[in-house]
């Protein structure tokens, strides 16, 4: 059994009898003809598709979810001295982002239910050096934008919104990615709308955001070899771009496999009075990048599950306020040393934080994971839960 089944998409039969791994042997095929290995047309079009699938003005495409942070940060000058508050409880790049532009994290905890920043922590957090808020919308599930954006508007502050597991997921009737000022997200193979690659994009209603946002992705150019601003190489690949459009036709039937798995998993656990399962808030529309449990004997279950052959995650394993990187005094000699005078990050109390570091993991979780192999993941978690 595979945590996550990429070839099983492959197989997958589209309008007019071929299979998806036709389909995007097609549309590389075309890339190859045509040539245009970077910026070419597919890149346009996905562009286009994306936005619109998005509900907003702009997308750009760029090489990675961790590029689409970086140029999303640059893009709203964030700079040294500048303080960005977040999540704890994160892939590593929504931290290591923040510090590479020579700003200060600020970590504030998550909520129990969601594992989402919590609103309610953040108003404490906001100083006259705050310049933005990177909102995970993690698993799957948009963090609590409603009442992040109410917060930073009363501050004027703009909001990012990290969408690298919930690209297509909903909250409120609206799509992840355009709930915020910058929403980004990730084509990483694994993500809910994966690449064959490194891959990523922004979407954002502000134009001149979006100009600038393409300008950085571009070397800072506004036309070959004029360079308006300080960028980096941040395109994405033509092919990766044609693989891309092929994925997107089955993307919708995606998420709803995803969602009848969720649903199948939350409903078996429950019948056995298991019910540390996700909880999805009314509001919002999962896309389960991951299914998450929570246990009190965590390495007992994984352990037992490993032994019977079912693969388990731990997203994540600690908080990002304690990796090496960030703390000199554990050692690391990194650039920042010099940045920083002392602290190169801040925090306030991470209890739930914490306890989600301790609890969490994720199962076996993809469109196409069948119902006698989930069946045989439940009844080897609960027989470890009567175990334990
Ligand atoms: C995967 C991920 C990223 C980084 O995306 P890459 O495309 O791998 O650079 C950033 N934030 C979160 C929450 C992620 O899960």
């Amino acid at each position: 059994m595979q945590f996550i089944d990429l070839k099983a998409q492959q197989n997958q039969k589209l309008k007019g009898g071929i299979t998806l791994k036709e389909d995007i042997e097609k549309n590389i095929n075309k890339v190859i003809e045509h040539g245009q290995y970077i910026q070419g047309p597919e890149v346009k079009q996905l562009e286009n598709e994306l936005a619109k699938y998005v509900g907003v003005k702009n997308c750009i495409t760029v090489s990675s979810g961790t590029d689409a942070l970086l140029a999303s940060l640059m893009a709203l000058d964030i700079k040294p001295g500048d303080e960005v508050i977040t999540t704890p409880f994160s892939f590593f790049a929504t931290a290591e982002t923040i510090l590479l532009v020579g700003a200060k994290p600020i970590f504030i905890d998550i909520r129990r239910d969601s594992y989402n920043l919590d609103y309610e922590k953040l108003e404490m957090a906001i100083s006259s050096k705050t310049k933005t808020i990177i909102a995970v919308s993690l698993y799957g599930q948009t963090a609590d934008m409603k009442n992040i954006n109410k917060i930073a508007d009363k501050y004027n502050i703009p909001v990012i919104e990290d969408g690298a597991q919930s690209f297509g997921a909903e909250h409120y009737n609206k799509r992840s990615g355009s709930l915020s000022t910058i929403g980004t997200t990730s084509f990483f193979p694994s993500k809910p709308l994966g690449g064959y690659g490194d891959g990523g994009a922004c979407f954002t209603d502000d134009d001149s955001l979006a100009d600038k946002i393409r300008k950085i992705s571009l070397h800072g150019q506004n036309k070959r070899y004029s360079h308006e601003l300080i960028g980096f190489n941040g395109r994405l690949d033509t092919i990766q771009a044609a693989i891309l459009l092929s994925k997107l036709k089955v993307f919708d039937n995606e998420i709803e496999s995803r969602n009848r798995i969720a649903n199948r998993y939350v409903k078996r656990f429950e019948e056995y009075g298991f019910l540390n399962t996700p909880l999805i808030s009314k509001e919002n529309k999962s896309v389960y990048a991951q299914f998450t449990i929570e246990l009190d004997y965590r390495e007992k279950v994984k352990k037992y599950l490993a032994e019977n052959s079912i693969p388990t995650s731990i997203h994540y394993p600690s908080l990002l306020s304690d990796q090496k990187a960030l703390n000199h005094s554990k050692g690391n000699k990194s650039i920042f040393k010099k940045v920083f005078k002392k602290n190169i990050y801040k925090s306030f109390d991470l209890e739930n934080a914490k306890l989600a570091c301790e609890k969490v993991l994720s199962l076996p979780m993809h469109p196409y994971l069948k119902e006698d192999q989930q069946d045989l993941i439940i009844n080897t978690v609960i027989k470890s839960l009567e175990n334990t």
